[in-house]
């Protein structure tokens, strides 16, 4: 424990200012008094609200000047900041807390369980006007039953010794098409899970959910994820079947359904600028049908962004940046109160500190692929996840016809995180961050080892801004 020093010391003393220390603003408004700023280290997990006059006082400190002579309340507030974790006696000691951060970090993602994705056909029935994987191979082969018998094979053997069970999800393509020879696989597949003790989650279009729902009903269902993008007049133009035929009506009914059953809906929403403000109509309806009664746990809802990793987007004037997005969203949820309802953004943690009063544990890492996210295709070949798989270039081994994986590889992914990559070992915000995404990483520098920057600061600002009189409301730190 660091005593905090006396006023005679703190004019010798050599204080080490946390490169992890985050400095930010409110998005919008005023910049003075308490709560328009807000200090926080996530290597500590301290979060304060700040004043004008203490912002510069840190940005001294940053920058090597401290304590002032003339100030009276140096002390004490150096002292704080010493004993709220800002402040080290040296870097040798932030370095000891890194290190024991990291084996935090380590154990919780070792007893967290991975999630395997099986993709049964690359195949789809819908032809939406966005979507990410028009650049990639859509033979509608189906995954065979001696395909899944190596599958539940492999990975009995290969997560054999995980901490907690991993579960299985069905990925496309689209997994759920109501053909004779796809529901009878995945009636298989829903089968053998069960059967194995795992759970089964789905990412489906929705389409043909209705037609699913006896099946699924057959296994231990964690989520269906479900894509819908608006009221069905807005929904239609954009998420519509090959022969151009709206789909909102069927995949609601099918929704409706698995709510009825009680299957937990991760209801995902592709937002850009031309469906952003039927965001509010759309939440009206969800509200109306009382699924934002259910709770996360039943009902939970997404919003992202496309994205454009291989092929270029169709319309690219639409896409929006990451902070555009959510400060849209903050603008028409301040509007719209049932927004508000609808979705509650994360804000890179802000969210997790006023519904527990604590920062999240440091992130080491926030791309999952090899560590906790693998991807199984019909064709026996291994993926790191959902943005790389069917690329050849990302596959690092095969299930089928035989077993074989390059450990080496694998071992780059794995040993992936922001102690690994040189830019974010000096990173402020690389324990929120954790290194972006290897595969945009990689495809931007050439390395899995190379940094995907995220706009964390603009985010927290956003959050702050956003979830402002709930944070004042914790206590006034
Ligand atoms: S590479 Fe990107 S998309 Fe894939 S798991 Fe990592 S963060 Fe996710
Ligand atoms: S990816 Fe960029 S923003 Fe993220 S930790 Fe690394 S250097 Fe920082």
């Amino acid at each position: 424990m660091i005593l905090p020093p006396s006023a005679h010391q703190l004019g010798e003393l050599v204080m080490y200012y946390s490169k992890y220390n985050i400095v930010v603003g409110k998005g919008e408004g005023e910049k003075d008094g308490v709560g328009a700023w807000a200090v926080m280290n996530p290597l500590t997990g301290a979060f304060d609200l700040a004043a004008e006059d203490e912002v510069r006082k840190l940005e001294a400190m940053k920058a090597g000047r401290y304590p002032w002579p003339d100030d009276a309340e140096a002390d004490s507030f150096v002292a704080y900041l010493i004993e709220r974790g800002y402040l080290f006696s040296d870097v040798r000691e932030e370095d000891a807390l890194v290190e024991e951060k990291e084996a935090e970090f380590q154990a919780e993602l070792a007893a967290s369980p991975a999630q395997i994705l099986l993709i049964p056909t690359y195949g789809c029935n819908l032809a939406c006007k966005y979507c990410f994987q028009k650049g990639m191979d859509h033979r509608p082969a189906l995954i065979e039953p001696e395909v899944v018998d190596a599958f539940f094979a492999h990975i009995d053997r290969k997560f054999a010794g995980e901490e907690v069970k991993p579960f299985i999800t069905l990925f496309g393509g689209e997994p759920l098409i109501a053909s004779r020879p796809q529901k009878e696989i995945i009636s298989y597949i829903a089968g053998q899970a069960r059967e194995k003790g795992y759970e089964l989650a789905v990412v489906t279009n929705g389409y043909d959910l209705m037609e699913y729902l006896d099946i699924l009903g057959t296994a231990r269902i964690k989520e269906i994820q479900v894509t819908v993008d608006g009221p069905a007049a807005v929904h239609d133009t954009r998420r519509f079947t090959k022969a151009g035929k709206g789909t909102w009506e069927r995949i609601m009914a099918g929704v409706d359904g698995a709510v009825r059953r009680g299957m937990p809906i991760n209801f995902r929403v592709v937002v850009d600028r031309e469906n952003l403000k039927s965001l509010v109509e759309l939440a009206s309806l969800v509200d109306e049908k009382g699924w934002l009664d259910l709770g996360p746990e039943r009902f939970k809802t997404q919003l992202g962004r496309n994205y454009e990793l291989f092929e270029c987007y169709a319309t690219p004037d639409h896409l929006l940046s990451q902070v555009d997005l959510w400060r849209s969203v903050v603008e028409l949820s301040r509007k719209h109160p049932v927004l508000a309802r609808f979705h509650r953004p994360e804000f890179k943690g802000i969210k997790h500190l006023v519904d527990t009063g604590e920062m999240y544990l440091a992130s080491f890492d926030t791309c999952p692929a090899f560590k906790k996210e693998w991807v199984y295709d019909l064709y026996g070949g291994i993926y790191g996840c959902t943005a790389s798989c069917g690329r050849d270039e990302y596959r690092v081994g095969t299930f089928y016809p035989e077993s074989v994986e390059d450990e080496k590889g694998i071992t780059e992914w794995q040993e992936r995180n922001v102690l690994h990559i040189p830019e974010c070992r000096d990173c402020e915000v690389s324990l929120i961050c954790g290194g972006g995404c290897g595969v945009v990483a990689r495809e931007k520098h050439g390395s899995v080892l190379s940094p995907d920057c995220r706009p964390i600061k603009e985010l927290l600002s956003l959050g702050l801004d956003y979830y402002g009189d709930s944070i004042a409301a914790l206590g006034g730190d």
